[in-house]
């Protein structure tokens, strides 16, 4: 037992636990907490020490987040292995391949859809070919319960052409498209540069700025190119963006958004990344992204950015019903 104070905060959660003697849970919110699972108490309550976490809720949006941290402490303090799995909607609770409890929204789940597969892990289907891209997810997604795949795991599917004007439409296309094929739920992403002088372009033709297959360095010269008469850093003002859209059949789509700003360089620097980091400074720091890590940039990037939003609305978003 340790004297730890546990807390997790998002834009729409926040809580704070400690390990404890007859604990709770306490609400500083008005809205009354849908606690009805906190009948799950029992498998947590202990002959000596009752429910053993003392909890205090701040903000509140998802019972999904809250067991998770509960466990997440239980896990820590009482050497636990447990495990919180969303299944349409639906909450259960596992520990070592055992199901301990299924946690039921009011209006209930689909019979067929909830018993349709023998895996109790549920699938996320990456909209890439890109195994780097699919292995940062994978780590992400693995935590939620979640089996992630890539589109080399599906040799027949079609290309999903990227014939969008923004960076919604295209992951949108390309998420639906591949959701209808398979069934199954997807996520996809779109990212760019966006230059405001140049009203917001290369945008969605990021890769294909300076033509279909150019280089990376060919685009570059193409933006320096374009910023030529722009003798100011100040008037270089850009941002890296991410969309992220995840797809499910029957499904109001999610989509989160993210910008990193900063300005393009006079000059390329730096020996990493990809793409346009050479020309693009971050922020004010007059650094390149191509003179950060891979740790420095996938720490504050846009897609970073991106997936941090992402993780706090999907599990709500995961949690509602099928239309
Ligand atoms: P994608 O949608 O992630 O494939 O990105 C499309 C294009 O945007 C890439 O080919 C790059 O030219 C540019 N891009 C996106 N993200 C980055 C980045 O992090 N650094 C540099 N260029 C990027």
């Amino acid at each position: 037992m340790t004297n730890k104070i546990y807390e997790y905060k998002d834009d729409q959660d926040w809580y704070v636990g400690v390990w404890d003697v007859y604990g709770g849970i306490y609400s500083l919110i008005k809205d009354p907490l849908d606690l009805e699972f906190m009948d799950l108490a029992r498998i947590f309550r202990d002959e000596e020490n009752g429910f053993p976490i003392t909890i205090t809720v701040m903000r509140w949006s998802s019972n999904f987040r809250l067991l998770s941290f509960i466990v997440e402490i239980l896990n820590a303090e009482a050497g636990r292995n447990l495990e919180v799995i969303q299944r349409q909607g639906a909450l259960l609770l596992v520990e070592n391949g055992q199901l301990l409890h299924v946690e039921l929204p009011k209006e209930g789940v689909d019979v067929e859809a909830f018993f349709e597969t023998s895996k109790v892990r549920e699938t996320l289907l990456i909209a890439t070919r890109n195994e780097g891209k699919t292995k940062e997810f994978r780590a992400i997604f693995d935590k939620l319960g979640y089996d992630v795949e890539n589109l080399n795991d599906y040799p027949d599917l079609p290309e999903v052409a990227e014939t969008g004007m923004t960076f919604e439409e295209n992951a949108r296309l390309k998420a639906e498209t591949i959701s209808k094929l398979t069934g199954k739920m997807v996520l996809a992403d779109d990212s760019g540069l966006k230059v405001d002088v140049l009203g917001g372009l290369p945008g969605v033709w990021s890769a294909r700025f300076a033509g279909v297959g150019a280089t990376d360095q060919e685009n570059n010269a193409k933006l320096l190119h374009e910023l030529a008469m722009v003798f100011e850093l100040k008037d270089r003002s850009a941002q890296f963006h991410t969309t992220l859209v995840v797809a499910s059949p029957g499904k109001e789509s999610l989509v989160v958004e993210a910008d990193w700003p900063g300005y393009i360089n006079f000059e390329p620097k730096g020996e990493n990344g990809f793409g346009y980091d050479p020309l693009f400074l971050v922020g004010e720091t007059g650094k390149s992204s191509a003179e950060l890590t891979l740790e420095e940039k996938n720490s504050q990037s846009h897609r970073a950015l991106a997936v941090k939003k992402l993780l706090e609305v999907f599990p709500s978003w995961q949690s509602k019903p099928s239309l």
